[in-house]
């Protein structure tokens, strides 16, 4: 029996009412009501926390610690989070005032929002771009405003673009690089552009750096490690992606220490602080996963090939994504939008991707394939999907293979 008659009890908040529904969970819905699906839908590791940090967090609560934290976090986490940022990129925050622990990237980049917005603000938000930036804009009462990034530019954004965009309102930027869902970086030069874009405008620089270990074609930048970077960026980073620590909660924002405070004040209302043997386990990862991590990252650069050419060897144009672990064809060939694709994919063939329109714009057109599966099941997912790609588009495969063989014959004639 539901208890939901809605028409009896006051209406929900506008903002609540206007809030759309991730475009991910629709698809998982669906998947966990199928058998035999392969999943390239979510976007979490399939490695199991390794073994050194599982212990940690057992044995803290072994020892009974059961309490609550700091609202800042402990304190041993928080400097071991200020020697690894200096360690990794040079960059120095300060333990006492300028590291807030959070639950997750997910409370960070909420707090971020609503620790910096005004109702009105606007907020720059390259497209496509992971499901919580837009819903975390609003929620704090500012408008996203959409910049749409392309294939033909390999998803990266440019100045010219935020300028287009940027009016009187402008508030702030957010960068998610390595991006989910396109894969893609930014380099270094571009990304100082940014900011003297941002220090020349005033704005705010969020910089979700979740996938800060996830490169595979060059290191990653730390925003705040860029001239005049510091003062206008807010960090974000955490354990879920790098250490397989979807479940912990676990996460960190780094910023100057007025806006850490006002982060940490709402923090402390909504959250009060983050699960102390989660903050423990976190510790344990920064102080010896180091090797567990690029065996990871080593794992997750053979299935970006493995997918990347099976994609595109069945007609799915795919470019390299060059961090996190999603690759971001284009479906356009075969006639259908990505939301039918995703479902007929599902429902014919029972693979589970995301369409690219749950990403905000530029994302039509696309889908998102995680690669953050065994090998074994990223091939059967290719298989099919060539078996899809055959039934709907039944050209496109050929093509594929005929390009593929003028590239192998120029690659011989070399
Ligand atoms: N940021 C990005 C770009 C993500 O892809 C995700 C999860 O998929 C998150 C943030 C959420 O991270 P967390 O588990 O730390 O809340």
């Amino acid at each position: 029996m539901s208890n939901d008659q809605s028409d009896k009890a006051p209406p929900l908040s506008k903002i609540a009412r206007d809030l759309a529904p991730s475009g991910i969970r629709k698809f998982f819905d669906i998947a966990a009501k199928m058998t035999d699906v392969i999943s390239l839908g979510v976007g979490e590791p399939d490695f199991i926390t390794p073994w050194g940090i599982r212990e940690a967090g057992i044995y803290s609560i072994e020892k009974g610690q059961t309490t609550y934290t700091s609202n800042y976090g402990l304190i041993e986490l928080r400097q071991e989070i200020s020697k690894h940022l200096d360690r990794k990129y040079g960059v120095k925050y300060s333990p006492e005032s300028e590291i807030l622990v959070t639950v997750g990237v997910s409370e960070g980049m909420d707090l971020a929002m609503r620790s910096i917005i005004d109702p009105g603000d606007q907020v720059l938000v390259p497209e496509p771009c992971y499901v919580s930036y837009r819903p975390c804009v609003s929620l704090a009462g500012g408008e996203p405003v959409g910049v749409a990034t392309t294939s033909q530019d390999n998803f990266r954004v440019s100045v010219a673009q935020l300028e287009k965009k940027l009016t009187q309102k402008t508030k702030a930027v957010i960068l998610g690089f390595p991006s989910n869902p396109t894969g893609a970086t930014m380099p270094r030069q571009a990304l100082q552009e940014i900011v003297n874009f941002a220090d020349k405008h005033n704005l705010f620089i969020i910089s979700d750096e979740i996938y800060d270990r996830l490169t595979y074609e060059g290191e990653h930048t730390c925003i705040a490690s860029l001239n005049n970077a510091m003062q206008r960026t807010i960090t974000l980073n955490g354990f879920s992606k790098s250490y397989a620590m979807t479940g912990w909660r676990i996460g960190y924002a780094c910023a100057p220490p007025t806006v850490l405070t006002a982060m940490m004040k709402i923090h402390s209302y909504t959250a009060l602080c983050a699960p102390i043997n989660a903050q423990k386990a976190a510790l344990e990862a920064l102080k010896q996963a180091e090797s567990a991590v690029e065996e990871m990252v080593m794992q997750y650069n053979q299935r970006r090939r493995l997918i990347v050419d099976g994609l595109n060897a069945i007609g799915l144009k795919c470019h390299l994504p060059s961090g996190a672990f999603y690759a971001f064809p284009s479906v356009e060939a075969t006639g259908l939008s990505s939301e039918e694709f995703a479902e007929r994919l599902l429902y014919e063939e029972h693979v589970a991707v995301v369409p690219g329109t749950a990403f905000g714009e530029g994302g039509d057109g696309h889908i998102r394939c995680s690669y953050a599966t065994s090998i074994e099941k990223i091939e059967i997912a290719l298989e099919r999907m060539g078996r899809f790609v055959e039934k709907v588009a039944p050209n496109l495969i050929s093509k594929a293979k005929a390009n593929e063989s003028v590239v192998q014959t120029q690659r011989a004639a070399k």
